[in-house]
């Protein structure tokens, strides 16, 4: 059940009587096209839910089975078609963010027989006071982690075929997070820049393997979080980065033991469905309690939680399944 499916079956609350979700992807209510009962008015055995992708009403009662489109046009014709628009501009938009992300992403190869290095220099290298290693500092990061390009566009063209169109980009400089596997060879780099520019992160994939920020370091006898950032990741003691909101695309041993940090963004609809996802399949995962007051872990840091206590609150806030579902969903507070 997307968000569009959940917001049209909650709009549908109002006309259908003993209207209740019982899971966070499921609704119960008294099946309108039976009656559900003429005797018993608190009989309910009409069902939304979603089996494989897509969302349907079923009547446990009458077997009246409808998609969720045909069920809203039986109540509400005029409802049904703004349903219908929005399931359309949403699957449009969703295309073009993808278009946009892939923009951002590299896929530059490595000549075969070699090996890969950043041509780059340490940001250490740098004057102390240099605001590239001020806005390192500021976060709380390690410098020596970083690397620095002056004039990022011409240095993407020249070095990677792949980003050539970098030559017409407005010089400017960025900071370069090498990524490593588990064997220490370079696999990529995340290229962020810090005066606005954008896209705020260009991501050169030097192979096809999904990048994962922090194999090289990640002991995998131990717990291991999955975060979204890098930054995030560095301040975890035992942390990868999956560099996309999707953490579940990190793929380690299945004995691992992997819980995954998702953001904190509880309006973020998005990501509230990563995390439901996340749960319902079992997936150990981090609820931040409401006390918590920060985006992510980097901000929660830059704010007033030391980098201890902030280990010891994703400790205490691990949950796995059934135990996780009451507080899943509740995005009212
Ligand atoms: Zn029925």
């Amino acid at each position: 059940m997307d968000w569009i499916d959940k917001k049209y079956t909650a709009m549908l609350a109002t006309r259908l009587r003993n209207f209740k979700f019982s899971s966070p992807t499921v609704a119960n209510f008294s099946c309108p096209i039976c009656g559900d009962s003429t005797t018993h008015s608190k009989k309910a055995r009409g069902y939304i839910l979603s089996k494989k992708g897509s969302t349907y009403f079923f009547c446990h009662n009458c077997g009246a089975s409808h998609s969720l489109n045909d069920f809203i046009n039986t109540l509400d014709v005029n409802l049904a078609a703004e349903y219908r628009m929005e399931k359309f501009k949403d699957s449009r938009d969703a295309a073009k963010k993808q278009e946009q992300v892939d923009l951002n992403i590299f896929k530059t190869g490595v000549k075969p027989g070699t090996t890969p290095t950043i041509n780059a220099p340490r940001l250490t290298t740098l004057p102390d006071q240099h605001p590239a290693r001020t806005y390192i500092r500021t976060r709380l990061l390690d410098e020596k982690k970083f690397y620095f390009v002056e004039n990022f566009p011409d240095w993407a063209s020249t070095s990677f075929k792949t980003m050539a169109r970098w030559s017409k980009v407005t010089p400017h400089p960025r900071i370069v997070l090498p990524v490593y596997d588990a064997t220490k060879v370079l696999t990529g780099m995340v290229a962020r820049a810090f005066n606005g520019e954008t896209p705020k992160y260009a991501i050169i994939k030097l192979t096809d393997d999904e990048l994962v920020y922090g194999m090289d370091r990640v002991n995998l006898e131990k717990r291991v979080w999955v975060v979204e950032g890098p930054y995030d990741s560095l301040m975890l003691d035992n942390a990868v980065a999956a560099m996309t909101s999707s953490l579940t695309r990190v793929k380690l041993p299945p004995e691992t033991d992997v819980v995954y940090v998702f953001d904190n963004q509880p309006r973020n609809i998005e990501i509230v469905n990563l995390v439901e996802k996340s749960v319902f399949r079992g997936d150990q995962v981090v609820l931040w309690p409401d006390t918590f007051q920060y985006k992510d872990i980097n901000e929660a840091i830059q704010g007033s939680i030391t980098r201890s206590d902030i280990n010891t609150l994703l400790t205490e806030n691990v949950y796995k399944g059934l135990a996780a579902r009451p507080q899943v969903g509740d995005t009212s507070k």
